[in-house]
């Protein structure tokens, strides 16, 4: 759509998504064209229910063209350059995208052109410049990331390793200049109407339950005034190998900026793209740029994935500078002992003052538990949007046997490392594609890194499937904490929820031992444990369930009756 002098608006008469690859193909040679797809603009909102037992909801394969770039010689010829994910789609270093031109002139356009050497991340926007009527130059990046062998014969030549083996991979500078005719007519355009606004897209109610998140505080004897920090330290980009469905790194800010309204956020890949210095430093510098004192914390994370049973876990950093750590060889799963890996982790966390949470424990991406450090390992990602619930068999949305996304490790289970006696607090996150459905809220002094990573280590964070706002206390203590008392334990509940609770269970020790059954969005109540044991520590922490499924976990306290 474009204006003339005057304000009047028109548009091209052909359509631009005719001219355009279509979802991504093995057939290279054939990808057709973007209007061909059906449907993969309509949402499919019964994908989550309809999904296969131990499968992710299919989403519409869709066409992946994206970063247009668009400009016009002086011949009145138009060029339009953007990413498409053809004709490779995937490597080991990230998903891989590559540059297309598409040129118009009178009332013809060129189909799709080709450029050969601009494979390279999605993120990553070739100058186009027009050189004379009818031939323009794309100058960008390759770091020739479509071909598989330089990291096959990297491997073969240092046998060790992925994590061993020097990166084949590197940037250099390449021009495509294409030659066509100049135009002889403009453009061919027609009269328009712009499009009238659709009204309000700001969803209301969940500006509502934000806000009331935003504004409570709870005045805690022993802290002072403390105020929620919602976030989450697990999402993905087209940096990560398995990530080119999510998206830019940008768009994951974008998504906890603008359509999240998040207050803080750990963003995002497997090892800041596999350990590569170049998408390590642009994470690093996005982290700092979009950092808004008190008002957006965005936290230095990555994901670093070992396989079951020593686990995927998330990292968080307060301070910039600190590497992915490489990896030392797995340990076999019928090997008992600690993981000489998980160790060196360990270490490192230590070394830098950074947090881990391990991720869907109960799977092949997760652990039998067989490493915790209560200060370098304070949280578990309960819950993650992309898969299930993996608090303790039978609770909701949890996995089971014949329906384990990622695999099936019973072994995980929280519950079992509570049981182990691990001391962990609650949290969601979201992983690919998941949005609006994963929450870790903290209880921060304020809205600051330092005080991210102190509510961290006090585990004074709750974990969530909606803006529900979740406050438990005992005493003096709170949701996290680990006391004695010289009377029987008493918990205060109040949760506010987005819809009415139909279930608010207490669970000491992994048992249910208290239900309450509600039907208010607003829930405040006190129990008292009359069956507590003096000399014995147990655990407590509150599950709601709300009537349209949506749930919230307090984090356990650890309580010795005296
Ligand atoms: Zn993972
Ligand atoms: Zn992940």
């Amino acid at each position: 759509m474009a204006f003339d002098a005057n304000g009047g608006v028109f548009e091209a008469t052909g359509r631009p998504g005719m001219l355009m690859p279509g979802q991504p193909s093995r057939q290279v040679e054939n990808p057709g064209a973007q209007d061909e797809v059906q449907g993969w603009l309509t949402p499919d909102v019964q994908a989550a229910a309809n999904r296969a037992p131990s499968a992710t909801p299919r989403a519409p394969a869709a066409p992946k063209n994206t970063m247009p770039r668009l400009t016009a010689d002086s011949s009145g010829r138009l060029w339009l350059a953007f990413r498409s994910a053809h004709p490779v789609w995937w490597n080991p270093i990230g998903t891989v995208w590559s540059e297309y031109v598409v040129s118009c002139a009178g009332g013809s356009c060129t189909g799709p052109v080709y450029l050969h050497r601009t494979d390279n991340l999605l993120d990553n926007r070739p100058a186009v410049v027009t050189l004379k009527p009818g031939v323009a130059a794309v100058i960008g990046s390759s770091d020739n990331r479509r071909q598989f062998a330089p990291a096959a014969r990297a491997r073969a030549a240092r046998p060790g390793g992925r994590d061993e083996v020097e990166d084949p991979y590197q940037n250099d500078i390449w021009m495509n200049t294409i030659t066509l005719e100049p135009a002889r007519a403009a453009v061919e355009v027609k009269a328009a109407q712009l499009p009238k606004p659709a009204g309000t897209v700001v969803d209301q109610k969940e500006q509502a339950a934000i806000a009331t998140i935003r504004n409570y505080r709870l005045q805690s004897p022993r802290e002072g005034s403390l105020r929620i920090v919602s976030g989450e330290f697990h999402r993905h980009s087209e940096i990560s190998g398995d990530g080119g469905n999510d998206g830019t790194i940008l768009d994951q800010f974008r998504y906890a900026i603008d359509a999240a309204h998040m207050d803080w956020i750990g963003c995002c890949d497997h090892d800041n793209g596999g350990g590569r210095e170049y998408s390590w430093w642009t994470t690093q510098k996005l982290t700092d740029i979009l950092h808004s004192p008190n008002r957006f914390v965005p936290m230095f994370s990555y994901e670093r994935s070992v396989p079951y049973p020593e686990g995927h876990r998330n990292v968080v950093f307060a301070q910039r500078g600190i590497r992915p750590l490489p990896r030392l060889p797995r340990v076999s799963e019928n090997t008992p002992g600690k993981a000489p890996d998980t160790l060196m982790f360990y270490d490192y966390l230590r070394t830098f003052g950074g947090i881990v949470a391990s991720h869907t424990s109960g799977t092949n991406m997760g652990t039998d538990w067989r490493d915790n450090d209560p200060n370098l390992e304070p949280v578990v990602e309960i819950y993650q949007g992309d898969r299930q619930n993996y608090e303790m068999p039978g609770a909701p949305r949890s996995n089971t046997e014949n329906d384990s996304i990622g695999g099936w490790r019973p072994k995980g289970f929280v519950s079992l490392a509570l049981e182990m006696g691990y001391k962990l607090g609650f949290q969601a996150s979201s992983d690919h594609i998941s949005t609006h459905m994963s929450y870790c809220n903290l209880y921060v002094k304020d809205a600051s890194r330092a005080s991210i990573m102190d509510a961290f280590r006090k585990r004074h964070v709750y974990g969530a499937t909606d803006n529900i706002l979740a406050d438990v206390r005992s005493g003096p203590y709170m949701m996290g904490d680990v006391f004695t008392t010289s009377s029987a334990p008493e918990l205060r509940v109040k949760l506010v929820g987005t819809a009415p609770f139909a279930k608010v269970h207490i669970i000491k020790d992994n048992q249910y031992v208290y239900t309450a059954q509600p039907k208010t969005a607003s829930v405040e109540f006190t129990w008292r444990d009359q069956a507590a044991v003096r000399g014995k520590q147990s655990f407590y922490y509150v599950r709601g369930e709300q009537e349209d499924g949506e749930i919230v976990w307090a984090s356990p306290m650890w309580i010795t009756l005296q």
